[in-house]
């Protein structure tokens, strides 16, 4: 009876096309991508070897050669197709992070003993002849113990079944429903050729499985990113949340190049990528090194994280191998000039943390929690301080702030260097926490607008700031206006500018009493809205300063377009004012805000020197620790009152 071979044909076809998609997408790298790959050859190979088969032993009676070429493909067929299912298994644990537990003895001898035996029985076959035996006139037989292939491979589809079946809860049910379909498919295939003979159906039904598989399970989007060829930031949330479902112990080890965002603007997009790749692939080297079964993670900018499974490595020892292979690798740079900074932490799940977003920030947060210079940290040292404390406390915190009464603005005077005296002041925000005690704006701010909770933060601050102004005589008091920060929300709320009308009604305060900051990023940011706030409110009697000028990518171009009547000179910029590039560059910021008749404020100043070289260079307004910190706002009125006339 001629057998059909043309599954095996479009099967042969099937694994060619997954694999050239897998190197195309260079969806390689890792230990699930590596056993994925490892499958399709094994498929691949065997279907072949199963196809040459099939066609020679059509030509009964067999030549010589054709007895050897069938015997080596048969051997190839049986010991490959077996081992796929094997490959399987592991790629399954691989899929659920406990690929790990691989390398104890207790586990990995019962699960590779049955193939063991199965490689045996093939060794021995050229004397026993007990699975098969290829003749000259008989082509092909099956020997007397051929079942034992099928009762292995059975034991290990019900095993596979079993295990997939207790996973269910942490996967996706589509990821769920492929993985199983490999041993739903293959049953069927099976039964049909018990029935239908000629109908070798089953090396197509695996090949269809893999095809799910590939779309669903190894979703390149999912998976890879694209511009590095490595497993991405998304991949790296799936593979965590799977971790903790399964309340499995890792290891994570993150690695964060800190100058990423200027060398990868100096050196370009591409080389930075390439980079990037390089110095991940001698991170993954190491961890080979040690026998670790780990996925390599890409974040953008310039973020690694390893997650490696189990408990078996010693960090110690490794973490600073791998920032030696970092270093070295960032040393390729410097032909360009320029060299990537790394700065390395590890923590151990469950121990140090145990929920997702908690390790997702420590892996972001982490070197600003240590001090500058400080190069490998452990999460079991720095859990417990107190800045990640609030930054992991920080909703807990914000909330609390929010319902009682914590927050409070702070009020720092702004002098006028024309008028000789205090003329204004910069609204400043304070938490005072029952727990944590004093918290700075620089840290409750971002965490709240990142949160959602800024808005009613916003609102207290205009509030505080109305009543401020509507319980003191400010012209008493020598002020003219106040100046309040505006966050990105606040500036994105279609009903700023009613908020402001009803808050002015309310408190009876003139519009022109006040003075808006905004940052460059919100102004990037927040388009439509944010520009018809800004004209309605402008319209209205308000004015505006931009905000932080000197840290973002400042474009004078667009500052002198936009309706602001001031522009407020970060800190940085006067710091480096000791440094003759930094001089100059503070020279030339201020001459151009002067010729596009912007007025000046200068923040951060905090000596006398650089309040004499602004002073000199004619600015409008200083602002500094050199006058007063921010101040409560009794004291503030105190210092007003002092000050008076300080000309
Ligand atoms: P900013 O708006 O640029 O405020 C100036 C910051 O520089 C303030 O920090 C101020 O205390 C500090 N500063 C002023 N002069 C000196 C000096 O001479 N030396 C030093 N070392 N620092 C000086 P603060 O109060 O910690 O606020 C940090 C940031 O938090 C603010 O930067 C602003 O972006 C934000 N923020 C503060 N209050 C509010 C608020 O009410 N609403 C919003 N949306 N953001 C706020
Ligand atoms: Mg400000
Ligand atoms: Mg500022």
């Amino acid at each position: 009876m001629e057998r059909l071979v043309y599954f095996h044909i479009c099967a042969i076809i099937i694994f060619a096309i997954i694999l050239f998609a897998t190197y195309i997408r260079r969806a390689t790298k890792g230990t699930t991508n590596r056993l994925f790959v490892v499958l399709m050859w094994m498929g691949l190979v065997s279907t072949t070897a199963d196809l040459i088969t099939e066609l020679i032993i059509r030509r009964i009676p067999l030549s010589q050669a054709d007895i050897i070429i069938v015997n080596i493909c048969l051997y190839s067929y049986f010991i490959l197709r077996n081992g796929m299912i094997v490959v399987y298994l592991f790629f399954i644990l691989s899929v659920t992070h406990t690929i790990y537990r691989m390398r104890e003895a207790s586990v990995l001898v019962p699960l590779l003993g049955p193939y063991g035996v199965l490689v045996c029985a093939l060794a021995l076959n050229p004397m026993t002849h007990a699975i098969f035996t290829v003749t000259a006139e008989g082509g092909y037989e099956r020997g007397p113990h051929i079942l034992l292939l099928y009762f292995v491979s059975i034991m290990y589809a019900l095993g596979g079944t079993g295990y997939l079946i207790y996973c269910k809860r942490f996967l996706t049910l589509s990821k769920w429903i492929s993985l199983l379909s490999m041993y739903l498919l293959s049953f069927i295939a099976i039964f049909l050729q018990l029935f239908i003979e000629e109908l070798l159906v089953e090396p197509f039904s695996t090949s269809i499985a893999f095809l799910l598989i590939i779309l669903l399970v190894q979703r390149p989007e999912e998976i890879m990113d694209p511009l590095v060829g490595l497993p991405s930031w998304n991949a790296y949330k799936t593979e965590l949340d799977k971790v903790i479902a399964t309340k499995q112990p890792v290891q994570v080890v993150a690695i964060r190049f800190i100058n990423a965002n200027q060398i990868r603007t100096f050196i370009g997009e591409e080389i930075f990528n390439l980079s990037i790749s390089e110095i991940a692939f001698h991170l993954g080297e190491v961890c080979r090194g040690y026998r670790l079964s780990f996925d390599l993670f890409f974040e953008h900018p310039g973020n690694l994280y390893i997650l490696i499974d189990g408990r078996d490595c010693d960090l110690e020892e490794l973490v600073p191998k791998l920032y030696g292979a970092a270093r070295e690798q960032t040393d390729d740079l410097k032909d360009m000039g320029v060299r990537l900074i790394p700065r390395i932490c590890s923590l151990s799940c469950p121990e140090d943390l145990r929920l997702r977003d908690d390790i997702i920030s420590f892996g972001h947060e982490f070197f600003g929690l240590v001090p500058y210079g400080k190069i490998y940290s452990k999460a079991s040292d720095l859990v417990g301080s107190q800045s990640f404390m609030i930054r992991t406390n920080i909703v807990g915190i914000l909330n609390r702030a929010i319902m009682g009464h914590e927050l409070e603005m702070y009020y720092q005077p702004i002098y006028s260097v024309k008028e000789g005296r205090f003329l204004s002041a910069e609204a400043l925000i304070r938490l005072h926490d029952s727990e944590f005690g004093m918290i700075s704006p620089g840290v409750f701010i971002p965490a709240a607008e990142s949160r959602g909770l800024i808005l009613p933060i916003g609102d207290f601050v205009l509030e505080s700031v109305h009543r401020f102004i509507a319980a003191h005589d400010m012209e008493e008091l020598g002020l003219s206006y106040i100046e309040i920060n505006l966050s990105v929300a606040q500036c994105t709320q279609r009903h700023l500018p009613d908020n402001m009308k009803n808050l002015s009604e309310e408190y009876g305060v003139r519009p022109d009493q006040i003075n808006l900051e905004i940052t460059e990023t919100t102004y990037e940011n927040t388009g439509e809205v944010m520009e018809y706030n800004l004209q309605t409110l402008s319209d209205a009697g308000y004015t505006f300063s931009l905000d932080d000028y000197g840290t973002g990518y400042s474009n004078i171009q667009r500052v002198s377009r936009l309706p602001l009547k001031m522009i407020k000179i970060d800190k940085s910029l006067v710091d480096d004012m000791n440094t003759p590039d930094g001089d100059s560059i503070m020279r030339n910021t201020v001459r151009m805000m002067q010729d596009i008749r912007k007025e000046l404020v200068i923040e951060g100043v905090e000596t006398k020197e650089k309040l004499d070289a602004l002073t000199d260079m004619g600015v409008d307004f200083i602002q500094g620790f050199y006058f007063s910190k921010p101040l409560p706002a009794d004291e503030f009125v105190s210092f007003l009152k002092e000050h008076k006339n300080m000309a």
